[in-house]
């Protein structure tokens, strides 16, 4: 026998930074321009966004003589296919883009996941930065690379690890977003204090009267990206620590499923946040008082801690848990708090624990 062995070690630097401020997407061409990322721009981004801000950023990447295309997909959770993504390659396909061009993700979480998956494969992979337009997408999904599209039997379950080159939060894009966007964005900022930062926490709370303006709101995201960005420098590929940002997920997801994605991931989350919390307490690991603060938070910002509005039955949200891959001998990694701030992995939740708690 020959064997031959393909040594393929190889230290990879996948690093890169987050900008926040205001007015850096007037400067994205400027600043392209000067540093470039490919001789050849695919500016990604659904019908919503590219009606306000897509025609802008092609017009000052042309106005600077830079090679640039808009390709516009149907804005919402449904676009998010693998028929999308195949539609999106064509065109680039048929624009003739190379190995040289570079992608730039314009819009909420749902262009991003798309956008980075397109980028990760074509050609094998080409470079793409994130500039978020979402509070959901500024403050959670924009970073770390996890990108993916939907199926029929879940989300996010077709996709890949692949980071992007930048991440360019301009906070201006807020002032266009829906009220009820922000609210769902700031669940998942939520949970980053909950998981991580209990002085973080405390700084919501302080500040819920004015949670929205937009001083608040730079500040609000940095330390969501901070957190996020410090989990997934220690577990780029969710082997262990990155786990804990599946707080309020595992039901949360569930939910989703149950209700046919009609409810915004957002609000989902925010209720599965609630039962998880519960869940902790009633494991005698977290007090009370802390539930209640979490839902007094989630409360004031507009999102849901109940089941009960959407008249949903548990034995539905089991029943889509119970597919769910991460169940080992009956047993549910299912992330709990010690207390708000302190998140850790619990193999011990069993499907009648949840049953439980969602009665
Ligand atoms: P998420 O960001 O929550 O993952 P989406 O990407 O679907 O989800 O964004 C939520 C909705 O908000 C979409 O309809 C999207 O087109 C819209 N949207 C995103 N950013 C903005 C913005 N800055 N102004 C107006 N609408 C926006
Ligand atoms: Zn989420």
């Amino acid at each position: 026998m020959e064997t031959i062995r393909v040594n393929l070690k190889e230290e990879i630097d996948n690093s890169y930074v987050i900008l926040i401020d205001e007015g850096l997407f007037d400067n994205l061409a400027n600043e392209l321009k000067q540093k470039p990322l490919g001789n050849y721009y695919a500016i990604i981004t659904d019908t919503n966004v590219g009606k306000v801000y897509g025609k802008k950023l092609l017009e000052n990447l042309q106005s600077k003589n830079i090679n640039a295309h808009l390709i516009t997909s149907q804005a919402g959770e449904k676009g998010k296919t693998r028929k999308t993504k195949e539609k999106i390659e064509d065109e680039m396909l048929e624009l003739g883009l190379g190995r040289d061009s570079c992608i730039i993700a314009l819009g909420g979480g749902v262009v991003g996941d798309l956008a980075g998956f397109v980028a990760a494969t074509y050609m094998r992979g080409i470079p793409y930065i994130q500039v978020p337009t979402s509070l959901l997408a500024m403050g959670d999904s924009s970073i770390g690379g996890k990108v993916a599209v939907d199926t029929l039997h879940a989300k996010n379950v077709i996709g890949a690890f692949y980071q992007p080159k930048k991440v360019i939060i301009d906070l201006n894009f807020l002032r266009t977003l829906p009220k009820s966007e922000l609210a769902n964005g700031m669940a998942e900022v939520i949970k980053h204090a909950l998981i991580k930062d209990k002085d973080f926490f405390h700084f919501l709370e302080k500040n819920i009267d004015k949670i929205m303006d937009l001083e608040i709101l730079k500040k609000t995201i940095k330390r969501s990206c901070e957190i996020k960005a410090d989990i997934i420098m220690q577990d780029e590929k969710e082997k262990g620590l990155r786990r804990i940002l599946n707080y309020g997920h595992t039901i949360g997801h569930a939910i989703e499923a149950a209700l046919s994605y009609k409810i915004s991931h957002g609000n989902a989350i925010a209720i599965g946040m609630s039962y998880a919390a519960k869940l902790s307490a009633k494991k005698g690991f977290l007090h009370e008082g802390s539930v209640i603060r979490q839902n007094n938070l989630m409360e004031y910002i507009g999102l849901p801690h109940r089941l009960s509005h959407h008249k949903l039955k548990p034995r539905k949200i089991l029943g889509n848990i119970q597919y769910d891959k991460k169940i080992v001998d009956g047993k549910i990694n299912f992330v709990l708090l010690n207390s708000i701030g302190d998140a850790f992995v619990s193999d011990e939740i069993t499907l009648d624990d949840i049953k439980q708690i969602l009665e």
